[in-house]
């Protein structure tokens, strides 16, 4: 049994768990409620309450009413900057909870949810916070015969549905713009990892956020998400999930002419020349390929190495790999956790089945791991696989930690390999050549392209993706801010 302090055993204690719709914590309207695992243990952590349709028609009407009344939208910039800071420091203050929460009902290690993933959720909220304040909404516009200006106003009620990957960490990154430029949100989280989203909406209400600016309704996708993505009500989407749900999404939200953001997918590359510190790349590229156990969208599960120190590459991954400590993520030791649950542990082994028999070979076999004291956790050792391009494991996304080796002569054949993807999140190349370094990363097709690091994130870098990884613009940059505000146009003729 893991240790959690007080506060986050008390948080979990009421079952089940209640939404948070209009400023009010409220059952679904069904009664029905589903549960959610702790994957290190396998064992119920709670029960959530799960909405439906009527849950989600409850919600919109709360977002809307508080984008029309609460005086949300309205508001200073400055003065709504005040509230979301407030909001920024009391995750701060309560980060030890909230890394609890997430690395139970995730399983991730909690020094990466306290190194990463809250942190950097509440400086989002700030970077938004002050950006907005920073920002011009009004712009004139010189046209002869007329007194005109362009100004920016917010859409009104968005709606959000996340993944279980990064629970907290997106709903930062999601929303902190959202609310920034005066929008009122519906948060639908995914069904695997409810409970941080359902803290941060405690947190939002004692910040002050008005209520029904932030509402959060929990349930499963194809009924609460499936009505969040059709209904009439909403004025902007924003979707982050798997391309296959992320078509259904753009669909309903293009039924309605609601514009719609998609982050989805990857298979990123790294894109390994001769020039480098062989030891050093190939432990970043473990470090890379296993940070959520593997469960990251843009990462690179897809190595390119230069042929000449391709042996030598091998080699030190390997003994990279197998040095890394898989367990309990509430364990101090651990650097791999469990997978999300037991569909995704048999998802990823059946990937590695089905690249063996697509001619793969297996450098490093992988398969399920067991953890002492959490048998029935869902753990995965890491798995490093080679071959053609066209093997399934090169082409697909796992999401587990498992990588997939290839090696090329020249640099236009690792940009042809890297570019023969149909996602395009995010790749690297590594090169002592900065020259050459740069000029590959310019040619890679994807929304971003990184040199000699992997995994980058910072306020102002805009991350996004194109292809099957997604559009709309992605998150972080100062464009994601502009994506929630529409243009209006004010026109006098002069005569
Ligand atoms: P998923 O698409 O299965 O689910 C995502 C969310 O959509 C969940 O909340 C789920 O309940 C909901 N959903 C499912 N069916 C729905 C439907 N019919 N209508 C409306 N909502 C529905 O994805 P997942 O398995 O939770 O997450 C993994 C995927 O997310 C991977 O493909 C990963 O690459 C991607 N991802 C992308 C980014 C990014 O920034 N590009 C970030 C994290 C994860």
């Amino acid at each position: 049994m893991t240790t959690l302090c007080p506060e986050t055993t008390q948080f979990l204690s009421a079952q089940p768990l209640k939404m948070f719709i209009g400023g009010r914590w409220t059952d679904s309207l069904s009664g029905a409620a589903f549960e959610t695992r702790d994957p290190g243990t396998g064992s119920v952590i709670a029960r959530v309450s799960a909405g439906d349709a009527a849950d989600v028609e409850r919600a919109i009407q709360a977002a809307g009413e508080a984008f029309r009344k609460s005086g949300w939208a309205t508001l200073p910039a400055n003065d709504r900057g005040v509230i979301l800071h407030r909001l920024a420091d009391l995750i701060d203050k309560h980060q030890k909870i909230i890394v609890e929460i997430e690395s139970l009902d995730e399983g991730k290690p909690r020094a990466q949810a306290a190194g990463f993933d809250v942190p950097h959720a509440a400086k989002t909220f700030r970077y938004y916070a002050d950006l907005a304040m920073h920002t011009r909404r009004r712009e004139p516009i010189a046209v002869s015969g007329f007194e005109a200006r362009t100004v920016l106003v917010p859409y009104g009620v968005c709606g959000f549905i996340f993944p279980w990957n990064f629970p907290f960490l997106l709903v930062g990154w999601g929303i902190a713009p959202a609310l920034a430029a005066g929008n009122t949100v519906v948060i639908k989280p995914a069904e695997d990892t409810p409970l941080s989203t359902l803290y941060f909406a405690k947190l939002a209400e004692e910040a002050g956020v008005p209520a029904g600016v932030i509402n959060v309704v929990t349930g499963l996708g194809e009924t609460a998400g499936a009505a969040l993505a059709r209904h009439p009500g909403l004025k902007h989407m924003s979707f982050t999930g798997s391309p296959e749900v992320g078509r259904q999404i753009g669909e309903a939200c293009g039924r309605n002419l609601v514009p719609a953001k998609l982050e989805l997918g990857g298979k990123g590359a790294a894109v390994v020349f001769e020039d480098v510190e062989v030891d050093k790349v190939a432990e970043a590229l473990v470090g890379a390929v296993t940070l959520n156990a593997g469960q990251v969208c843009c990462t690179a599960t897809r190595w390119l190495v230069q042929k000449k120190i391709c042996n030598q590459f091998v080699q030190k991954a390997v003994a990279a790999f197998s040095g890394m400590r898989i367990g309990y993520g509430a364990s101090p030791e651990t650097q791999i956790g469990p997978v999300v649950s037991q569909k995704q542990r048999a998802r990823v082994l059946g990937y590695l089945d089905k690249g063996v028999k697509e001619g793969a070979k297996l450098l490093l076999e992988g398969g399920t791991a067991v953890v002492q004291g959490h048998e029935a956790g869902y753990y995965v050792k890491p798995a490093l696989l080679t071959g053609g391009p066209g093997n399934v494991c090169a082409r697909e996304e796992i999401f587990g930690p498992v990588a997939y080796l290839m090696t090329f002569d020249e640099e236009q054949e690792a940009i042809d390999l890297v570019n023969g993807s149909a996602y395009g999140l995010a790749n690297s190349v590594w090169s002592s050549d900065l020259d050459r370094a740069n000029r590959v990363a310019e040619q890679l097709t994807a929304g971003n392209s990184w040199i000699n690091a992997h995994n980058l994130f910072a306020h102002g870098i805009p991350y996004g993706g194109c292809n099957l990884s997604g559009c709309g613009g992605g998150v972080l940059g100062v464009d994601t801010f502009w994506d929630y505000l529409r243009a209006q146009s004010i026109a006098r003729p002069l005569v």
